[in-house]
């Protein structure tokens, strides 16, 4: 737990701070916001209120949420990891085929829970339970991308969103999602 905590302390001074915050400086648990796009895969087959759901039903917040045409220009940098990979141009055309849904969602820790949420990458081979393993039957038409680590969560919010689009409210049943002694 101390190596964890301090890992914590340290990726948290290297992350904006409206992205992740100390919750209470007694206690060392994380407010954090992540990046969620639900694809087109999501929004032509209408689970948007489906996936929506299953964030809200988790205890997640919603912080931001928008409608949004992509162009390749946002995808090669969201996906600069891929843009030289032999499947990039169908990726970011299956991107484009429709808008998308960017979502800002909160919570404790937020950016881990909502990965193990997402499943892996691929439809056939994620866990049933996740998004993927219950939506998805393939590897890249796989209904949501999530951010995968409290850094590139600043980096994707920043690129996806202006900073007055993401709202820092409080929820009104936070004492009963989170004990006063979280860890
Ligand atoms: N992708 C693909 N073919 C592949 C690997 C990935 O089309 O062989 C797509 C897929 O839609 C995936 C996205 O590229 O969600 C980003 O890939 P990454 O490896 O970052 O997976 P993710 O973080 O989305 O699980
Ligand atoms: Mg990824």
């Amino acid at each position: 737990m101390a190596v964890r905590n301090f890992l914590s302390t340290f990726a948290a001074k290297s992350c904006s701070m409206y992205t992740r915050k100390l919750v209470n400086e007694q206690i060392s648990y994380y407010m954090e916001t992540t990046l969620v796009l639900l694809k087109p895969s999501c929004v032509q087959r209408q689970l948007i209120g489906e996936i929506v759901h299953r964030f809200e039903r988790r205890g997640l917040r919603i912080a931001g949420m928008k409608m949004m045409q992509l162009d390749e220009a946002i995808l090669r940098d969201h996906y600069a990891h891929l843009v030289d990979r032999p499947f990039f141009p169908a990726l970011a055309a299956s991107m484009m085929a429709s808008p998308i849904v960017a979502m800002a969602i909160s919570g404790v820790e937020a950016v881990q829970v909502v990965r193990a949420m997402t499943g892996f990458t691929n439809g056939r081979a994620a866990d049933p339970g996740t998004i993927r393993g219950d939506y998805a039957m393939s590897n890249q038409q796989n209904i949501v991308h999530a951010s995968d680590s409290v850094e590139n969560a600043a980096i994707e919010l920043a690129r996806f969103f202006r900073p007055e689009e993401i709202f820092d409210y409080r929820s009104g049943v936070q004492d009963y999602l989170y004990a006063p002694n979280e860890c």
